[in-house]
């Protein structure tokens, strides 16, 4: 059986119009063309080209891979991602969410995210290309002045460039603050810039004629550390100021990574050596940008996890149907049958149950991060801009961790059904854990969202996001509280959410005594808003699916998976919450020198 993919329409219509109800929230945000019918048809032929294109190449690009010709620096991708990034662009693809006045569709964010999820759950390696486009896009909309909006957007948006987004080197990755890369003033305005970036996702490749970097480097009279960083667009063909194409910008591909998955997406280290670029925004203040770029591209890689997790999930259910090993402990299952298909023992019901509830309850949730995206942006006043910005901010780190984190286990748990079968290449179910291991890296560890969650978002922002959050379970809890269907659900939400709340205070009153404490609880208390905002979405998903018009069968598969959640996942909270409380010289009091002690 061939790993195979598809795309699980049903369930993400359900999300959007059930559970999130998006129809009338792209009304009130004045998005008059995303109506139902437009978004079925961008779901049904985002499920056509998926399926039938970039899926049957995710096994040559992990198998082949790119390939780098040290002499040209040139990039070839694997056979057929050329042809598929072609039709891609022919389909109109690349500019869904863009501005109509560069090109694009304007559609809302939340209309094309179960676009993305398919992307990465049919290929991840060659959704990477695309993906980096939109983060420039986003930073050069935001901060690029006149003429490079003129320049660089409607290429990007038409898919007829691609964009990167070149942060790391060598010594500085997670701490930007260290990076190298300079940028010397030329006469004409522009810089010229040199350094050397390492693993740069898309930065080089055949499939369009010009790539447009995003650049953090040194200006030369630049204070130390990230508040002297500036950000620089450097196109890899040199672009005149009527906007046409010079020769070869002094840019280019040094090697390609060798990695543990993704083999298809081209992870390059780039040299850039006197490369002809212009500043994005004002002199020193580069990170503004970046982190522009970085949310978008956090939420996506949340929606990678996502992909990834489904795709495994679904080829697991497939074969445990199919697979005959042993007889069910309650009796026989399957009398006509040498043995009972493996999906009637309960641990292989517990893999698969894990994946559903963790794929299901985080499709809402990576949905919902896309919808408070719009709402940021486009809510009917400041008031409610400002409500989803906050809720947004406070969401994105979580999404990210979460849904990656829990694609590690996804993937495991899928290819754990396989038996052997999962560990040997043929099935592809190992290609998908290897694929899956890099998204809780890149674009900001776990570590890291975990410290931008508990450190920012909640001690520095007073947890601005986190009490709109207590503010939308309490009114789903007190709007709910009659139905007797989901009365033992909404009695756990009320109880996790006091508990939320109780320890942040207790988090935050020991980080004033002792600020190791913010770093040593931080991947437990991610880990347990993740869990915990997972029960509000089951909670919410058992509510909508039984006031919306799906079949009797929909609606009980969506209980029994709310009532697994509650009972086998959403535990796991009260070890978080007990880490998370014992002290932090649990973690720091053991010398460095001592861990190898003898
Ligand atoms: C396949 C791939 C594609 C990539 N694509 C891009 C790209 O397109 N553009 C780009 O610029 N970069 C890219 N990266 C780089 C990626 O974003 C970094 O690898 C990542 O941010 C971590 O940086 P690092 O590898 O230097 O690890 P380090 O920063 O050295 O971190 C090592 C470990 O220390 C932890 N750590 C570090 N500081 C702290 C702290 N203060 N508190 C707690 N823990 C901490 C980290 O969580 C991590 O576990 C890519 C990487 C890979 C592997």
């Amino acid at each position: 059986m061939p790993n195979s993919y598809a795309a699980p329409l049903a369930d993400m219509r359900f999300a959007l119009y059930d559970v999130l109800d998006v129809e009338p929230a792209f009304a009130a945000m004045g998005f008059t063309d995303a109506t139902r019918e437009l978004v079925d048809a961008v779901l049904d032929e985002g499920a056509r080209f998926t399926q039938t294109v970039l899926a049957p190449l995710n096994e040559v690009g992990d198998r082949i891979g790119c390939t780098l010709d040290r002499a040209t620096g040139e990039v070839t991708t694997p056979p057929g991602f050329k042809q598929a990034y072609a039709q891609y662009v022919e389909g109109g693809w690349a500019g869904l969410n863009a501005p109509v006045e560069h090109g694009g569709q304007a559609l809302p964010h939340a209309a094309g995210v179960p676009l993305k999820e398919m992307i990465d759950a049919a290929n991840l390696a060659w959704g990477n290309f695309p993906l980096l486009s939109h983060g420039a896009t986003e930073a050069l909309l935001h901060y690029g002045d006149e003429w490079q909006q003129q320049t660089f957007l409607k290429p990007l948006v038409e898919g007829r460039w691609t964009g990167t987004m070149c942060l790391t080197e060598p010594h500085a990755g997670t701490d930007l603050g260290l990076m190298k890369t300079r940028a010397e003033p030329n006469e004409d305005g522009s810089y010229s810039i040199s350094g050397t970036k390492i693993f740069i996702t898309a930065g080089e490749h055949d499939f369009t004629d010009n790539i447009v970097h995003l650049v953090l480097a040194r200006l030369p009279d630049s204070p130390a550390g990230s508040k002297g960083i500036s950000l620089f667009v450097v196109p890899k063909m040199r672009v005149a100021r009527d906007g046409s194409l010079g020769e070869r910008n002094g840019v280019r591909c040094g090697s390609l990574e060798h990695k543990m998955g993704i083999h298809g997406s081209a992870t390059c280290v780039m040299n850039f050596d006197s490369a002809q670029g212009w500043l994005v925004g004002a002199p020193h203040k580069g990170l503004q940008g970046m982190f522009v770029m970085m949310n978008t591209a956090r939420l996506a890689v949340g929606l990678q996890g996502l992909g990834l997790s489904d795709r495994a999930y679904q080829n697991a259910l497939a074969y445990s149907r199919e697979r005959l090993q042993m007889r069910s402990l309650s009796g026989v299952k399957a009398p006509d049958k040498a043995a009972d298909p493996i999906i009637v023992h309960p641990d292989v019901r517990r893999m698969l149950l894990t994946c559903k509830a963790l794929v299901e309850g985080g499709r809402v949730m990576g949905y919902h991060g896309a919808l408070l995206v719009d709402q940021a942006h486009h809510g009917a006043d400041e008031a409610a801009r400002a409500r989803a910005d906050a809720w947004l901010g406070f969401m994105t780190p979580i999404v990210k961790a979460c849904l990656t984190e829990w694609s590690l286990e996804c993937t495991y748990n899928a290819l754990q059904c396989y038996g052997g079968h999962g560990y040997i290449a043929e099935y592809g179910m190992e290609q998908l854990s290897r694929d899956a291991r890099i998204t809780t890296i890149y674009e900001g560890t776990t570590g890291i969202q975990a410290l931008d969650l508990l450190g920012r978002k909640v001690m520095q922002l007073q947890g601005a996001g986190l009490q709109v959050m207590l503010e939308e379970i309490a009114t789903f809890c007190d709007a709910n509280a009659d139905d007797a269907a989901v009365a033992p659900f909404i009695a756990s939400l009320r109880d996790k959410a006091a508990q939320w709340q109780d320890l942040t205070m207790k988090i935050g009153r020991r980080a004033m005594a002792n600020a190791d404490e913010v770093g040593a609880a931080a991947y437990d208390y991610v880990m347990y808003s993740g869990y915990v905002a997972l029960a509000y979405w089951w909670a919410r998903s058992v509510v909508a699916a039984n006031k919306s018009s799906n079949s009797s069968a929909f609606k009980s598969a969506k209980l029994e998976t709310a009532r697994f959640y509650f009972a086998r996942i959403l535990p796991r909270t009260e070890m978080h919450a007990a880490a998370m409380m014992s002290s932090a010289d649990t973690l720091t009091t053991l010398h460095a020198d001592a861990f190898d002690a003898t």
